[in-house]
C-alpha cells in the first residue's frame, strides 16, 4: 500500500468520522482513532505514523513486540494500546510494552497486570471489557459482577481505570450493534454516578463505528477501513 493510498484512506475515515460526531453533536476531540495493525507489517505501520497517526492497535502480544521494536527505533514515541485476548502469561509483556489495555476481562488479570506495573513502577491504563452478548467464545466481565469488579480493581495502585470496552456479534447491519453500544454507555455512566469517574468507551470498528460514535464512543478501533482487508483475523 502506498503512502498516498493510506492518506487517502485515513482522509476518508477522517471525513466519517467527523460526520458522525457532528450529527450527535459531539466534539471531535472527544473521540480517538485507534488504528488497528494487527497483521499490518511494520513497514507499513511506519507509513501510518508518517501520515499522521499516532495510537495504534494490536492483539497479539508476540506480533506486537516484534512491531513494537522496529519502530521504536525509527519514530518518536507512539501509544500503543493492546485491544486482544490477554493470556496471563503474557501480562508481563504487555505491560512492558502498552500503555493501554483495552482488554481487561477478570479480577485475576487486573491483579496480575498490578502487579508487574508495580514491579516496573508504572501506572498501567486499562479498560474493563464488557461481555454484554452470551456469545460463547466472548471474552469479558458479565453486567451482574461489573460494578462491583469495577470497585475492587480501582484499589490496585497501578492500574488506572480510564473506561469501558465491548465488542458486540459481527454484523453486516451496524444497527444490530447499536443496543450493545446504548448499554456500554448506561454502564459507564452508572458507574460514574457510583462516583467510578470513568471518561472512555471503547466501541466500534469498521463496520460500526459511525453508530458507536453516535451512542459515545470516544475510542474507536479501526483495521480495515485504514489497511484493507486482513487474510487472518483474530
Ligand atoms: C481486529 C479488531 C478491530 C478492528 O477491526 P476492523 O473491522 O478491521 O476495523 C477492533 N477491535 C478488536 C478487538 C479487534 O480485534
Amino acid at each position: 500500500m502506498s503512502e498516498r493510498e493510506l492518506s487517502d484512506n485515513i482522509n476518508s475515515l477522517m471525513k466519517r468520522i467527523t460526520a458522525a460526531a457532528s450529527k450527535t453533536g459531539r466534539d471531535l476531540a472527544d473521540i480517538k482513532l485507534v488504528a488497528v495493525t494487527k497483521t499490518v507489517p511494520a513497514d507499513k505501520v511506519s507509513t501510518a505514523i508518517t501520515a499522521g497517526l499516532r495510537i495504534f492497535g494490536e492483539s497479539r502480544i508476540q506480533e506486537a513486540k516484534e512491531k513494537i521494536e522496529i519502530l521504536r527505533q525509527q519514530h518518536e514515541p507512539i501509544e500503543w494500546h493492546f485491544i486482544g485476548h490477554l493470556q496471563k502469561n503474557k501480562a508481563k509483556t504487555a505491560v512492558e510494552l502498552f500503555n493501554y489495555v483495552h482488554s481487561v476481562d477478570s479480577f485475576a488479570l487486573a491483579e496480575i497486570l498490578n502487579r508487574y506495573a508495580m514491579n516496573m513502577q508504572k501506572k498501567l491504563n486499562i479498560l474493563i471489557e464488557v461481555k454484554l452478548s452470551d456469545e460463547e467464545a466472548k471474552h469479558g466481565i458479565i453486567k451482574s459482577n461489573l460494578m462491583v469488579n469495577i470497585g475492587r480493581i480501582r484499589k490496585m495502585q497501578n492500574l488506572s481505570i480510564q473506561g469501558l470496552m465491548t465488542i458486540p456479534p459481527y454484523s453486516d447491519n451496524p444497527e444490530m450493534s447499536r443496543p450493545y453500544f446504548r448499554e456500554l454507555r448506561r454502564l459507564r455512566d452508572e458507574a460514574n454516578e457510583k462516583g467510578f469517574d470513568l471518561r472512555e468507551l471503547s466501541m466500534g470498528m469498521t463496520n460500526d463505528f459511525v453508530v458507536a460514535i453516535e451512542e459515545g464512543a470516544t475510542m474507536v478501533r479501526i483495521g480495515t477501513a485504514l489497511f484493507g482487508n486482513r487474510r487472518e483475523t483474530s
